[in-house]
């Protein structure tokens, strides 16, 4: 603008100011130090220019008498100054120009413009001098008339006003640079989030006060149309992760969703949306500010968020990669991993730990599920089970997919028991068209802050678990200590059977077996025997489930059936033609596919009649999984083979099963028999016996260790008889010479 077309006064003030000067903010005003040691000068400038009104501000006075005081004056105010008018001559003849150097080169203020005046026609300072303090204009006091001053005060005001704006867009540009770089080294949506805010609020000269907001489907833990608070500073920093409909304030939630439906950046009156997007990840921050931001600032802001843009690419991209690592893609839930650092935050979180409870939440027969109706059942129920869990217990109960079909919680004893956890598998599931009962087994383990850090915690509830599995009676159990012990036990056993099997250590044995009648010898029970390195035998009772467990028991099975029938073969050959033998077979042996081939090959490899072998279940083998054996049993019958039912009334057999089966011999349980003492009856005893009658099945009593009992079994019907009375179990040649000198006990 050309200070000439200011020549009349008048029109001068009404073009700057067209507003009720009433209305002007006195802090907003613009402020103009007068140094000069004339008070006159004072009260004249304050005249002049008491009217002037530029961008909608006055002018506001501050008044300096010598060079010392306008220094001190510049140290306090410095940044509020607009316009030096600096008088030259004051208490020493260069003592404004001193004050000038001071100010720009001590003080620092490059941003305030400076009008020399001095009273002295013809004393001007050197031109160097003007330029290096860069001063604006240089005047005598003549020359300025009320006209010429406002012009000259206009020009500089203008002057002023861009240096400020440049500096700041400088800063600001210089903040970006440095923020951008910042948030790039930050790798948590969170962070960054958060340093987006601070950021902003910093760029804008705001105490950090705003929100960011993303909507869920850009992040990637969730699938809900939802706007989910993502980091926050301020009075909002407590919402984060939240659903933004929390904050319960209407008109954040009313712009951040118009802001992310626009896809642009808003600038209301007191508050600021901005847009944030790179290939797809969308966020929204808002802001509040006391007032609209002006032009420079939304430029920088821009600027800002495009540079941003793209850190918040990189940052949700390495979020994505942290989920794969510790997050389960299906149930969105926390995966193994995370779990375990669930566990080990605990601790950090301040929390009492002994309040709380790990549980593992196993679903039972997930893989017939799986199998059966196919994968996307499958995995529809697991979502459905994750959900119906996290409705049931709560943000403040932990969850965790922990493997495929288990699933971790953690919480506070009154959420996390068997029983409450029991109550959310109480009605059947949806899964896609089916409606699936469900049924679980529990794992669960207490934490004591003692020592156990989140890895061994999960082991501990994971052998409660496979307790659990194993359990008859509950579904669930807690974890104690002996537990662990008896599992490194039970490894150790496993092995050790497992070595001493190959280097073929096991024995078998034989229980003779008698008519009850003529005590006769009819057979026997083969039995194994395990030697251990003291010359003693570890009980079967003791191993056998061991070998089931691990799956031995199939080996061992094969060997034992293949080793009964050889010596079975060589007492027919050494004059015992009519024995038989009987061989305990456990569950695992008949969900093995060669289990029916396998004992036929046996009875044809050694030339047995396959009436002479009999193969001995138990009651729950029956009742575990009836298909399979009913089918093999049938099968192996037709072939021959004889069948007994051993340890008879201790299981849970249910009859109709026990009609399917083709059996030919109920065994009565040791402890029956041992209910028989004298003058006495043994009622279990006796209705199994009239059972077995009924249902046209030969009888054997087990354990029969004293005469009364024998003779007991005899006259209730019982056919045969088996136990120490007549032979203990005994190795192979023992059984021979204990045949060879056998007499039956009759008449005796
Ligand atoms: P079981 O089939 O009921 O075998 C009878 C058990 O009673 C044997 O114990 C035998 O020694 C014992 N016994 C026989 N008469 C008497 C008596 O008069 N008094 C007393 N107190 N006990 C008597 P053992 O040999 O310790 O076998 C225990 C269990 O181990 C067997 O019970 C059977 O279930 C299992 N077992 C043994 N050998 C095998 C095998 O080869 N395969 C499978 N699957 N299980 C086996
Ligand atoms: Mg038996
Ligand atoms: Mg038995």
């Amino acid at each position: 603008m050309n200070p000439t077309d200011y020549e009349n006064d008048e029109m001068l003030f009404l073009e700057e100011d067209d507003s009720n000067v009433e209305e002007y903010d006195e802090a907003d005003a613009w402020q103009v130090l007068v140094v000069d040691d004339d008070e006159e000068i004072h009260s004249v400038t304050r005249l002049a220019l008491s009217d002037l009104v530029l961008n909608g501000r006055k002018l506001a006075f501050l008044d300096a008498y010598s060079g010392e005081e306008a220094l001190q004056i510049m140290a306090e105010r410095g940044q509020d100054i607009a316009i030096v008018l600096l008088d030259v001559v004051m208490e020493s003849d260069d003592a404004g120009l001193m004050v000038a150097k001071k100010m720009r080169e001590d003080l620092n203020l490059h941003e305030p413009r400076i009008i020399l005046r001095t009273g002295q026609p013809g004393y001007a300072p050197e031109e160097s001098v003007i330029k290096e303090y860069d001063i604006n204009d240089y005047k005598t006091k003549t020359e300025l008339t009320r006209s010429k001053l406002v012009t000259t005060i206009i020009a500089s005001l203008r002057s002023y006003q861009q240096i400020l704006t440049i500096n700041q867009s400088r800063q600001g540009l210089q903040k970006i640079i440095e923020s951008a770089s910042n948030l790039l080294e930050e790798h948590s949506v969170k962070g960054f989030c958060e340093g987006v805010v601070t950021q902003i609020s910093s760029l804008l000269g705001l105490d950090a006060g705003g929100v960011v907001c993303a909507r869920a489907g850009s992040v990637l833990d969730r699938d809900d149309d939802g706007v989910y608070v993502l980091g926050a500073a301020g009075p909002f920093a407590n919402y984060i992760n939240e659903k933004l409909e929390n904050l319960h304030d209407k008109k954040i939630t009313v712009e951040v969703a118009k802001c992310l439906q626009e896809k642009d950046h808003i600038y209301g009156k007191d508050y600021t949306v901005l847009y944030m997007n790179s290939s797809g990840y969308e966020a929204a921050v808002y802001i509040q500010v006391g007032c609209s931001i002006n032009v420079i600032y939304k430029q920088l802001i821009e600027v800002f968020m495009s540079s941003i843009s793209v850190g918040y690419e990189n940052v949700n991209l390495f979020h994505q990669l942290r989920n794969a690592a510790f997050k389960d893609m299906l149930t969105k839930l926390p995966n193994r991993n995370e779990f375990i650092n669930m566990l080990d935050d605990l601790e950090n979180t301040g929390v009492d730990i002994n309040e709380h409870v790990v549980a593992l939440v196993d679903v039972n027969h997930f893989s017939d599920i799986n199998d059966g109706l196919g994968q996307d059942a499958g995995n529809l129920l697991l979502i459905a089970i994750a959900e119906r869990l996290h409705t049931a217990m709560g943000d403040v109960v932990k969850m965790g997919r922990i493997g495929a079909d288990v699933f971790g919680l953690i919480g506070k004893d009154d959420k996390v028991n068997p029983q409450s956890i029991s109550k959310v598998f109480s009605t059947p599931f949806k899964a896609g068209d089916h409606t699936l009962p469900i049924n679980v087994t529990m794992g669960l383990c207490r934490l004591l802050d003692e020592e156990s850090n989140g890895l061994n915690v999960l082991k501990q509830s994971n052998i409660a678990l496979n307790r659990a599995k194993r359990s008859m009676t509950a579904n669930y159990e807690y974890y104690a200590p002996e537990m662990e012990e008896k599992t490194t036990w039970r490894l150790g056993m496993i092995r050790q059977l497992r070595s001493d099997f190959a280097e073929r250590k096991l024995e078998l044995w034989y229980q003779p077996q008698v008519d009850l009648v003529n005590e006769r010898i009819v057979g026997m029970e083969a039995l194994l025997r395990w030697p251990d390195k003291d010359g003693g035998y570890i009980s079967p009772a003791v191993f056998v489930p061991l070998a089931e467990y691990s799956g031995l028991i199939i080996d061992i099975g094969a060997w034992v059936l293949e080793e009964a029938c050889r010596k079975l073969k060589l007492l027919h050959q050494k004059g015992f033609p009519d024995l038989r033998v009987a061989v305990n077979i456990s569950m695992p042996q008949f969900r093995d596919s060669q289990f029916v081939s396998l004992v036929k090959s046996a009875l044809v490899e050694h030339d047995i009649t396959p009436s002479l072998l009999e193969l001995e279940i138990t009651e729950s083998v029956v009742m575990d999984e009836p298909q399979i054996v009913v089918d093999s049993l049938k099968e192996l019958k037709a072939f021959g083979l004889t069948i007994a039912i051993d340890d008879f009334g201790t299981g849970f057999s249910s009859m109709s099963y026990l009609q399917k089966l083709p059996l030919d011999r109920l065994k009565v349980d040791r402890s029956f028999v041992n209910e028989v003492t004298p003058g006495k009856s043994a009622f279990i005893a006796e209705t199994i016996v009239t059972l077995g009658n009924k249902l046209g099945l030969h009888t054997i009593a087990e354990g029969i260790e004293k005469r009364e009992q024998a003779s007991y079994m005899l006259r209730l019907g019982c056919d045969e008889a088996q136990g120490f009375l007549y032979a203990k179990p005994m190795p192979f040649d023992q059984l021979i010479e204990f045949l060879d000198n056998y007499q039956p006990l009759e008449g005796k």
